[in-house]
């Protein structure tokens, strides 16, 4: 055989093979798209859907002559079920093409430039993860919604959006024009999704996998008065189609429908160049969960109309906007086991052992299940498909399993009777959603968990105590519980592995300093059930000493407001127990400070009465430190703005909070009016 004929015998063989894998694809993103759009069922994440896509659309790069109209790649949703009646859209609902890096966008920048010349502005705007609808406005009022189905045949969904509370049903403009269609997102707030499906779970349905999910299997519903039920909101994003009214930029028809009452998510600016594209993405991919909303990715837009006309649009997309996805935050994987951890409270917890994988950035082998109920309620088993999530700085979760993949023979996973550290038979109080381990100072669980929490950033703050410090401490009885940390001698720390003279000078000036944190760390670190940051720095405020709180009746705590009655009666329990007077007597021996000083005011605090909010990242102070100091001052520190915010103290990068204050024109300082406002420390 020649060297062409080889050529040519090897390229016949890759184009088969190329065929084969294609024709795989396509029935494999047909069948998602199916449960996807169809069921609101997906098996599988978006990403992983969109893995398979760029799969697809690399060999049909390579091998033209694959290339069908039907394929995936080529066409935009999948054609409507026959729930509703059909509505034909006058201009196609398309889809977006995606770029996954920057040098993606650079590169459609490029492609742009090349087309239309330099004079581009860009148009950036969150991509929300909701359903994509069309609302047809005929002079002024609402006359129909529809879905994208496959971008030129929808389905009829009037009723239902009619019941969507931000939809308007009327258009607030003097001169309404004729027609006009706008397109957007209908969506459920994070917060409406974690409620629906609690919901549902109490009526012993099945919750929905996420907020897109959700909003899609509320908005299709058959009977309107179930969509009426949902937490249903949207934000328009495009423009679809209009008789009697012109925009010249998408900016411009974005801030008309604002003044028409038309919803538009207050996320969207616009930019010159690519570096402040570049810039907007940075900020909205590390403030993505700063919004109650779900957002994948930055949608960019040419702003100007007439360069979008020029550019104009491929069979799935138009030329003249990209999405930027952000990496994704869902996967799914196989559930290898679940294991059993306890923690610092007794608490035990069970947790999934999963095969490895790739979630927002960094591998993932485990991921909480958070607590009996939990699992019984997802009833995830042990070999399951199961979606993973992690989202921010949230702890990675299992969201479900992914029932159609089952495997026959799946047991039902049963919590194990005793403590995995320590073997004590485990209790669950009524009313209580977990088991717990009763060996309170016995566990060696507990003890390391309870030594780490006290010595972390968010309590004592003592540098260089961790898990490997702490672990060996209590191993070699130089220490029982975090009390006698106060006593450590520079003989004791020089029995640890790793320890010499420097370590030895450092852990025990971490130590002396901790001695003089304010009184609200230590309440966190004592281990109280239920008291976390913020009770801790209520109760500090209000009783100014652990003898005034101990001193409390659970009827005067709970007076204290802000603090429930299940916290006052587990503080006041706490300061019962015998065990925890002794450790307090061995922290007070020490010279640990038990009291707050009192700030020498005379009279009121500067900011007494005031409620302010604090966003962004401040240069002096840690929101912790910040949050303490404007309290001292008299201020009460909420955590969103509303009309009765009196001032936002806004840092580096402050996001959403800033937007919303700004909204409603509440006052906006920035750190040093903040210090000034404070007075003389
Ligand atoms: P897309 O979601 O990538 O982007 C296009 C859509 O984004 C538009 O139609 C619009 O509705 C929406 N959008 C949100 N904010 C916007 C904004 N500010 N401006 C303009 N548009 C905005 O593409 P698609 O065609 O809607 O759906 C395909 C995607 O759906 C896939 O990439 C995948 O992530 C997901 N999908 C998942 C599965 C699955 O099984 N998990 C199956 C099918 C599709």
């Amino acid at each position: 055989m020649s060297a062409t004929q080889r050529q040519a015998s090897k390229t016949e063989r890759e184009l088969a093979d190329a065929q084969l894998r294609v024709e795989e694809l396509r029935d494999q993103l047909n069948y998602h798209s199916y449960r996807y759009y169809v069921l609101d069922d997906p098996e599988v994440s978006d990403a992983e859907y969109d893995e398979l896509t760029r799969e697809l659309a690399s060999l049909e790069e390579r091998f033209p002559e694959l290339v069908t109209p039907d394929s995936p790649t080529q066409r935009v949703g999948i054609s409507p079920a026959d729930l509703f009646a059909p509505v034909e859209h006058r201009a196609r609902m398309l889809s977006l093409d995606n770029a996954f890096s920057h040098g993606e966008l650079e590169a459609w920048a490029a492609r742009v430039e090349r087309a239309v010349g330099t004079g581009a502005r860009y148009s950036c705007e969150a991509k929300i993860d909701g359903v994509a609808v069309a609302l047809t406005y005929e002079k002024g009022l609402l006359t129909k919604g529809a879905t994208r189905g496959d971008g030129r045949i929808g389905e009829d969904i009037t009723a239902n959006v009619r019941t969507v509370r931000s939809v308007p049903q009327r258009l607030r403009v003097k001169d309404p024009p004729e027609y006009l269609e706008v397109r957007g997102e209908i969506y459920l707030s994070v917060k409406g999704f974690e409620r629906l499906n609690e919901q549902l779970l109490d009526a012993e349905q099945r919750p929905f996998a996420n907020p897109r999910n959700a909003a899609a299997g509320s908005l299709r519903q058959k009977d309107p008065k179930v969509s009426a039920s949902r937490p249903l909101a949207l934000w328009v994003h495009s423009f679809g189609f209009a008789a009697g009214i012109r925009f010249d930029s998408h900016s411009g028809f974005l801030t008309w429908c604002r003044d028409a009452a038309l919803p538009v998510a207050p996320t969207s600016e616009v930019v010159d160049d690519l570096d402040g594209v570049i810039a907007y993405l940075d900020h909205w991919e590390k403030n993505r969960h700063s919004v109650d909303w779900e957002i994948d990715g930055v949608v960019v837009k040419v702003d100007q109309i007439p360069l979008q006309e020029e550019l104009g649009a491929t069979s799935h997309a138009p030329r003249w906007a990209i999405a930027y996805k952000f990496p994704p935050e869902e996967r799914t994987t196989v559930l290898r086991s679940i294991d059993v951890h306890t923690g610092r409270t007794g608490i035990v917890t069970p947790f999934a052992n999963l095969e490895p994988v790739h979630v927002s950035g960094v591998t993932i082998t485990t991921a909480t299940l958070h607590n009996e109920d939990e699992v019984a309620r997802k009833d995830v088993r042990v070999g399951d498909h199961v979606i993973v999530r992690r989202a921010g700085d949230v702890i990675p979760e299992v969201v479900g399993p992914v029932l159609s993949k089952r495997k026959r023979g799946a047991r039902r996973w049963k919590f194990p009777e005793r403590c995995p550290s320590c073997g004590t038979e485990l209790v669950r109080r009524p009313g209580e959603a977990y088991r717990r381990c009763p060996n309170k100072r016995g566990c060696p669980s507990q003890n390391i968990e309870w030594l780490f929490a006290f010595a972390s950033r968010g309590a004592m703050d003592i540098e260089g105590l961790g898990y490997k410090t702490g672990i060996q401490l209590l191993d070699r009885g130089l220490i029982k519980d975090p009390g006698d940390i106060f006593s450590l001698s520079p003989d004791d720390l020089a029995q640890l592995e790793g320890f010499a003279d420097k370590s030895i000078t450092n852990l025990l000036a971490a130590i002396e300093k901790a001695k003089k944190q304010p009184l609200w760390r230590l309440l966190v670190a004592l281990n109280i059930p239920h008291v976390g940051t913020h009770v801790a720095q209520v109760l500090a405020r209000a009783f100014g000493s652990i003898e005034g709180l101990s001193e409390a009746s659970a009827e005067q705590i709970d007076d204290v407001p802000e603090i429930g009655f299940e916290i006052a009666r587990s503080v006041h329990e706490w300061f019962q127990d015998p065990e925890n007077n002794a450790l307090l007597e061995k922290l007070r021996v020490a010279g640990v400070r038990m009291a707050d000083e009192r700030p020498k005011r005379s009279g009121r605090g500067r900011l007494e009465g005031k409620t302010l909010v604090l966003t962004g990242g401040l240069e002096r102070l840690s929101r912790d430190e910040a949050t303490a100091a404007a309290q001292a001052a008299g201020a009460r520190v909420a955590s969103s703005v509303s009309k009765k915010t009196d001032f936002v103290v806004a840092g580096g990068n402050a996001g959403s909070k800033l937007a919303k204050a700004e909204e409603l024109g509440v006052e906006v300082i920035d750190e040093d009016e903040f210090m000034s406002r404070l007075g003389p420390a």
